[in-house]
C-alpha cells in the first residue's frame, strides 16, 4: 500500500492552534439511551423529509419514519425503538426551524434492518445505489449533501479519482481520526462500494500528517486491496479538508469557478460517510447514528460518542461530567466553521460532527472595527478572494456587486475573520449575502417554472 506525501500547496491557510490531544486518544464509547430522542426532518441539504408515521405510532430502530421529500433529499429513520409522542417543530444547529419526530425510547430495543447486500463486490451498481439512498446516507462532514446524488454524475462527468476525506482539518474535532483508527476495514470496504458504483480507476485517502495513527491504519486497511489505492498524506493546514482544496493537494486538479468536483473527475466523500456506506450496503444498517466529539476545556471529561440522532446537545455534555463552571461559548461544530448555540436544547443529527463548549479565557470580546486594508484576509483567503472588498459590499447592501466578484464561491472558511486585526465579522457578512443571492435565484427559478406552467 503507498502512502505518498502530497507535492501540491495551495495558496493562503492558516495554522490554527488544534487542540485536537483533548479527545484524539478516546476510543469511541456508545452513549446510553436517552428517554426521548427529537428526530429533525432537516439533517440533509435540499427538501426536508416527510413523516409517514403519526403520534401513537411503536416504531422499531432502523423503522422507516420519515420518506425523502424531494430529489435532493434524504429519508429518515428511528434511531430507536419506542413510542411517536409528537410531530412537532424544532431548531437545528444552523438556526433553521423545521418538522421533528419525537419518539419515547422503550427499554427493550428492537431492530428493523434492511437485507444486506453480501456480494456487494459483484453485484449491479443500481442496486449499491438505491440501498445508499434508502438507508439515508448523506455527507457528514458538514454538507450533508444526499450521497445517492453525488454518487449519480451525469455521464459527460467521467470520475477517475475518489478520495476519502480524512482531513478533519477544523481544530477540536477528532472523530474522523476515531473512525479512521478503530474502523479502518470498514472504511475500506466501503470505499471499494463507491468505486463498483462509480467505476474510477483511484482511491486515495485523505489525511493530515497530524494523524499518524490514522495513517498507519488506513495504509494497514487498504493492504491486498486491488487496483491504484494509495494513502496521500497531507500538509496541516486549514482548510485542507475543503473538497476543493483538497482536490488538489491530492490530484493538482483545480476545480473550475463555480464547478463542482466532478468536474475536476473527482468525488470527495468524508470517512464517516464512507463508514455509513459499508454499513448501509454490508448491515442493512439505515444512517440513524454518528460518532459526535463532546470537546473543549470546558466540559469535565471530552468524549468521542456514538450517539442516535435527536439526543440533545445538553444530554451529550452531560454524559461527559457536564460543564466546568459557566460556559463562554456552545458551538455545533469545531471553532472556525461551527454555528454558536443560545442553549443546549437542540438536537443532534446527521451532519453533527462535534460540540465544542468553550469557558471564558478561550473566548474574547472585542468591538468590530473599520478595515485598515492591511490585505491580511486576501493572503489568508483559499479561495483567491479579496474578503475586505466583498465585506464592504454586503454592508452597503450591494449584493450583486458583490456577488459579480465571486461571493458565492467563498467556502466560509473563517480564515479571514481569524486572522483580521479590526476583528471584521467577515464571515457572517458572507454567510448573510450569500443567503441573500440563493433566495433570489431560487425566486427567479420558481417565476420561471410557474411562466412554464401556463
Ligand atoms: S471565508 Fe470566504 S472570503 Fe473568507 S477566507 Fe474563507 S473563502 Fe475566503
Ligand atoms: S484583514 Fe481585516 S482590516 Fe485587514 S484588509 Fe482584511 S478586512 Fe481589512
Amino acid at each position: 500500500m503507498k502512502i505518498i506525501n502530497s507535492p501540491f500547496h495551495f495558496k493562503g491557510g492558516i495554522h490554527p492552534q488544534y487542540h485536537k490531544d483533548l479527545g484524539d486518544r478516546e476510543a469511541i464509547r456508545e452513549l446510553p439511551l436517552p428517554a426521548k430522542l427529537t428526530v429533525p426532518m432537516s439533517m440533509h441539504l435540499g427538501a426536508p423529509a416527510k413523516p409517514v408515521v403519526k403520534v401513537g405510532d411503536i416504531v422499531k430502530a432502523g423503522q422507516l419514519i420519515a420518506e425523502a421529500g424531494g430529489f435532493i433529499s434524504a429519508p429518515v429513520h428511528a434511531p430507536a425503538s419506542g413510542q411517536v409522542k409528537a410531530i412537532d417543530q424544532t431548531v437545528t444547529a444552523p438556526g433553521r426551524p423545521c418538522q421533528a419526530i419525537v419518539i419515547e425510547t422503550s427499554p427493550e430495543q428492537e431492530w428493523e434492518l434492511m437485507p444486506p447486500i453480501a456480494d456487494w463486490g459483484s453485484a449491479d451498481p443500481k442496486i449499491l445505489l438505491e440501498r445508499i439512498g434508502a438507508a439515508g446516507v448523506v455527507g457528514m462532514g458538514g454538507a450533508g449533501f444526499p450521497t445517492k446524488v453525488k454518487l449519480s454524475p451525469p455521464p459527460n462527468k467521467p470520475i477517475d479519482t475518489i478520495i476519502l476525506n480524512g482531513a478533519e482539518c477544523e481544530p477540536y474535532l477528532t472523530g474522523d481520526n476515531r473512525m479512521m483508527v478503530e474502523h479502518a476495514d470498514h472504511i475500506a470496504v466501503g470505499a471499494q462500494i463507491m468505486r463498483r458504483i462509480l467505476g474510477a480507476e483511484k482511491l486515495r485517502v485523505a489525511i493530515e500528517d497530524n494523524k499518524p495513527d490514522a495513517i498507519e491504519a488506513m495504509a494497514k486497511a487498504f493492504e491486498g486491496v486491488d487496483g491504484d489505492v494509495a494513502v496521500v498524506r497531507l500538509h496541516t493546514v486549514y482548510p485542507q479538508g475543503s473538497e476543493k482544496h483538497q482536490i488538489y493537494a491530492v490530484t493538482g486538479r483545480e476545480v473550475p469557478r463555480g464547478g463542482l468536483p466532478m468536474d475536476a473527475g473527482c468525488v470527495v466523500e468524508n470517512v464517516s460517510t464512507v463508514y455509513a456506506i459499508y454499513d448501509a450496503v454490508v448491515n442493512g444498517r439505515p444512517l440513524t447514528r454518528r460518532v459526535i466529539e463532546v470537546t473543549g476545556e470546558g466540559v469535565a471529561h471530552p468524549a468521542n460518542l456514538m450517539a442516535p440522532f435527536g439526543v440533545s446537545y445538553a444530554e451529550m455534555i452531560e454524559a461527559c461530567g457536564g460543564y466546568v463552571g459557566k460556559p463562554a461559548k456552545l458551538i455545533s461544530g469545531g471553532p472556525m466553521m461551527g454555528f454558536a448555540q443560545a442553549s443546549g436544547d437542540i438536537p443532534c443529527g446527521k451532519t453533527t460532527g462535534g460540540i465544542l463548549v468553550l469557558p471564558p479565557r478561550e473566548v474574547s470580546n472585542f468591538t468590530s472595527q473599520a478595515c485598515i486594508s492591511c490585505g491580511r484576509c486576501v493572503d489568508a483567503c483559499p479561495m483567491r478572494l479579496i474578503p475586505s472588498e466583498l465585506s464592504q459590499l454586503i454592508e452597503a447592501e450591494d449584493i450583486d456587486g458583490a456577488a459579480n466578484i465571486s461571493l458565492m464561491d467563498c467556502v466560509e472558511c473563517g480564515c479571514c475573520s481569524w486572522v483580521c486585526p479590526a476583528h471584521r465579522p467577515l464571515v457572517q457578512h458572507f454567510r448573510r449575502g450569500k443567503a441573500i443571492v440563493n433566495a433570489k435565484r431560487a425566486a427567479e427559478r420558481a417565476k420561471q417554472q410557474e411562466a412554464a406552467k401556463k
